[in-house]
């Protein structure tokens, strides 16, 4: 059945990278199956990093595998680079998502690479992408983090993004991502910015956001989105991750909260909340002293309460 959103799961990512428990390689592959299981079809497993630098996702190629062994689910993967970008096609990664920070100086620090250095590199991963045939090419993504404010900068100007998003779009980048990195946006500046590169790169080039709920506004920046025609949200389970800098706050905006969002508002998401909440148990049980963060799972469904695809009578 074909869903109104798309939700992508970045617990796997955005949320482990945050904290510092260790999950094992088998309870990651127990995590991803149980989660398509409940019906989710995209999820961002990894990071091709050099295993010096973020010794959790040393195991994303056999992560990887396992994900790609399931049925209907697009896997995803963040590359910092060519390098990685390579290793990722390598293993069969269906979507590579490359950050590119509209702050520079959080690109510096992060990537260690000014703006000009990330545009070269995105150049010759479109370079490398074109020697490969149609069916083994990924989709490929840019995520314009930081696009709402930077911790270091401050305001990023909205034009700024929008001229990246242009000029990355030329280069032969598929599609680019609107990522709240640091929980600075606001739901009018998320639909201008929606608007100014759509207008701009054309409506199909902006599909999906990555929010924070680090200040608390994730699901409204999320509902904005929706309205502007965003399909595809991305989310983590239990907002898994947390903000070093606003003790109680969920890192990315919470998957469980999400669907009850969407399916109570007749927007099909394809995710039975209830398996959801089973397979947030096992997280919890494999993450012990890690804070999972979410309303619906803590009050329960609603008495009455339909998901999208069985309309009230
Ligand atoms: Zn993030």
């Amino acid at each position: 059945m074909a869903t109104d959103i798309l939700i992508s799961e970045v617990g796997l990512r955005d949320g482990l990278q945050s904290i510092d428990a260790i999950l094992s390689t088998e309870r990651k592959k127990a995590w991803i199956s149980a989660q398509h299981a409940a019906g989710t079809r995209e999820m961002e497993v990894g990071s091709f990093v050099p295993a010096k630098l973020i010794p959790l996702l040393a195991d994303t190629a056999e992560v990887v595998r396992h994900a790609t062994s399931l049925p209907g689910l697009r896997v995803a993967a963040l590359v910092p680079n060519l390098h990685g970008l390579r290793d990722a096609v390598a293993n069969g990664v269906h979507k590579v998502t490359l950050p590119f920070s509209m702050s520079e100086t959080h690109s510096i620090r992060n990537l260690r690479k000014t703006h000009a250095q990330v545009i070269e590199e995105i150049g010759r991963c479109i370079e490398f992408l074109d020697t490969l045939p149609g069916e083994r090419r990924p989709q490929f993504e840019v995520s314009l983090s930081t696009a709402f404010g930077c911790t270091l900068e401050g305001p990023v100007p909205e034009q700024r993004v929008i001229g990246y998003a242009v000029q990355v779009i030329a280069l032969g980048v598929d599609e680019v991502c609107l990522s709240d990195t640091t929980g600075y946006g606001n739901p009018a500046q998320l639909r201008r910015l929606v608007r100014g590169v759509r207008e701009a790169c054309g409506a199909d080039r902006l599909d999906s956001v990555h929010l924070h709920n680090t200040r608390g506004q994730g699901l409204a920046n999320a509902l904005a989105a929706v309205e502007e025609g965003i399909t595809t949200l991305d989310s983590s389970l239990g907002g898994i991750g947390g903000c070093p800098w606003a003790p109680g706050a969920s890192g990315n905006i919470v998957t469980e909260d999400l669907v009850f969002l969407l399916e109570s508002m007749g927007l099909s998401t394809g995710i039975d909340l209830d398996a959801l909440i089973e397979v947030r148990e096992l997280v919890q049980a494999a993450l012990p002293g890690v804070e999972l963060f979410g309303f619906t799972p803590a009050a329960g469904l609603p008495l009455g309460y339909r998901p999208a695809c069985e309309p009230s009578p």
